[in-house]
């Protein structure tokens, strides 16, 4: 297990060597309510600071991580056990984001005029103003991307920000922070606070937060809208998945077998856009699932140069290796290496029936179940079959009937011939439909989540009365009678 908790401390240690790498001290809710006013003190101002201002600190904090570049790959690496080169993926990503929502900025938030129709004497505007105070919490798979992208995104937008990390990877949001401060001096713009449930749970429910952005499972997305809800506070919502791939009868089959294997296995399946299940056309089923047991036996999970990294979390092991215990009961499994400890070898499970439960649950480790299909209809039914609703996609080389499927799939995101790559797209929105959340991140809309849309109506050319107003009411209403029936027939 990669977190000791005692009473006061989150105890870290290296994943894969159990190595014991450093404590934070976790924060009390008296520290949590100064950590808290003082991000309300501070949004009075940079609520209302310029874009040109936001950019410029983002500019710096952007060169900041750029100079800690080999500290925070050593970080990630030692409190989730990922592989170098996973380390330096989310950092390129995070820093992409960051450089491409600056860029956006002004074509997402900027002021935007919107038709008056008849009343043309009018102008009317909409202004994308900051909400006040983010409260935004992280899970600990992607522990830099998953605080760093929803901060910046609040960030750009006006909002000051109160941040809590996983308890399982509070290490790389401390060093986020130490860069923040070093390079912006901006301390009270980005908080962070540490802890587990009870600390995020304040932050969603003080009256001190004017957004939650949240990420992280179903289970515990459930609760915070519980929470929001009767408050009426904003609230967006990025949670689990069970993405399907679907593999079309004219697929090119070596491009989808290298797919599935990137989507299912890479971060060792730890992703919420990890591919879970894959559906196969029935005339191509047979070479695939052989092509793909072939490779699947030749990658190993361990540490060093194997290809697959640990499970950061020993819980989210014990559930996975369940789930591959009720697989061997009723199917055929296929498995790849895998060390002893926090490993667990890829997996795959050869057309599992229905019923169990790990074709229902999200399982967030190495392991893909596959299928075939016979047509459309029955690979739509199979896809949408879960509840969840995070990405989908398909390979094939006939567009129509790709279209065909894709509009019918429930998902936020379908991506053709590729897989994972649209979270990497900083200006495509991300985010689920149905068990998978509510809201995006990510893009024009992701900068506007974390704002007010505030509509202005002013005067072109200012009359001393209003046409409709009461001192013309008769001459308006024989107007209006005649117009409605010229304009509208
Ligand atoms: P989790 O839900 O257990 O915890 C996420 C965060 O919520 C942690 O910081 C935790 O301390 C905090 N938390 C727990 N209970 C809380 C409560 N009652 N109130 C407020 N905060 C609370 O998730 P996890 O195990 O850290 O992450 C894995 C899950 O995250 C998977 O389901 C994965 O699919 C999902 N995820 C989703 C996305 C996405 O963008 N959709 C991205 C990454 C991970």
């Amino acid at each position: 297990m990669s977190v000791q908790i005692s009473e006061s401390n989150l105890n870290i240690s290296n994943p894969v060597t159990g190595e014991y790498i450093s404590s934070i001290p976790i924060t009390t809710n008296q520290e949590l309510q100064i950590i808290l006013d003082k991000a309300v003190f501070a949004a009075k101002t940079y609520n209302y600071s310029s874009f040109s201002k936001r950019k410029q600190l983002l500019k710096q904090f952007r060169r900041g991580i750029v100079k800690y570049l080999d500290d925070f790959i050593k970080i990630i690496i030692s409190e989730t056990g990922k592989k170098e080169v996973e380390s330096l993926m989310e950092i390129f990503i995070s820093l992409e984001h960051l450089q491409q929502s600056s860029k956006n900025l002004y074509n997402a938030l900027g002021k935007d005029v919107r038709k008056v129709g008849i009343l043309k004497t009018k102008k009317a505007w909409v202004e994308y103003e900051a909400l006040g105070v983010a409260g935004i919490i992280s899970p600990w798979n992607y522990p830099l991307i998953l605080t760093m992208c929803p901060m910046i995104e609040a960030l750009l937008a006006g909002n000051t920000v109160v941040l809590k990390p996983s308890e399982h990877t509070p290490l790389t949001t401390q060093l986020l922070k130490r860069v923040w401060d070093e390079f912006t001096k901006e301390e009270a713009l980005f908080q962070v606070a540490y802890g587990q449930e009870e600390v995020g749970s304040t932050l969603v429910k003080s009256n001190k937060t004017d957004i939650i952005c949240f990420t992280g499972s179903t289970a515990v997305g459930k609760k915070i809208a519980e929470v929001c809800a009767p408050l009426f506070k904003p609230v967006i919502l990025e949670l689990g998945g069970k993405d399907p791939m679907i593999i079309l009868e004219d697929a090119d089959l070596d491009k989808s077998v290298e797919a599935a294997l990137w989507g299912g296995l890479s971060n060792a399946g730890q992703t919420c856009i990890s591919i879970e299940q894959i559906y196969v056309h029935k005339n191509i089923y047979k070479p695939i699932v052989e092509k793909l047991s072939n490779s699947i036996k030749k990658i190993s999970a361990g540490p060093g140069n194997k290809h697959l990294g640990p499970i950061s979390v020993d819980l989210i092991k014990k559930k996975i290796n369940n789930y591959i215990l009720e697989a061997k009961k009723e199917s055929e499994v296929i498995q790849g290496g895998g060390d002893e400890g926090c490993f667990i070898p890829p997996t795959l499970v050869i057309n599992p029936p229905l019923h169990l439960k790990l074709l229902k649950e999200e399982i967030f480790g190495p392991v893909m179940t596959i299928h075939p299909f016979q047509d459309e209809e029955e690979v739509i039914t199979l896809a949408n079959m879960t509840g969840y609703g995070l990405s989908a996609s398909i390979f094939g080389k006939n567009y129509n009937q790709i279209y065909s499927i894709s509009r019918r799939i429930k998902a936020g995101t379908v991506t053709i011939n590729d897989v994972l790559t649209h979270y990497g797209i900083a200006d495509l929105p991300f985010g689920g439909i149905g068990l998978s959340g509510i809201g995006k991140v990510h893009g024009r809309e992701g900068l506007r989540a974390f704002s007010q849309q505030k509509s202005y109506l002013s005067n072109r050319i200012s009359l001393k009365s209003e046409f409709w107003w009461f001192k013309n009411r008769d001459k308006f209403g024989k107007f209006l009678k005649k117009w409605i029936r010229w304009n509208f027939s």
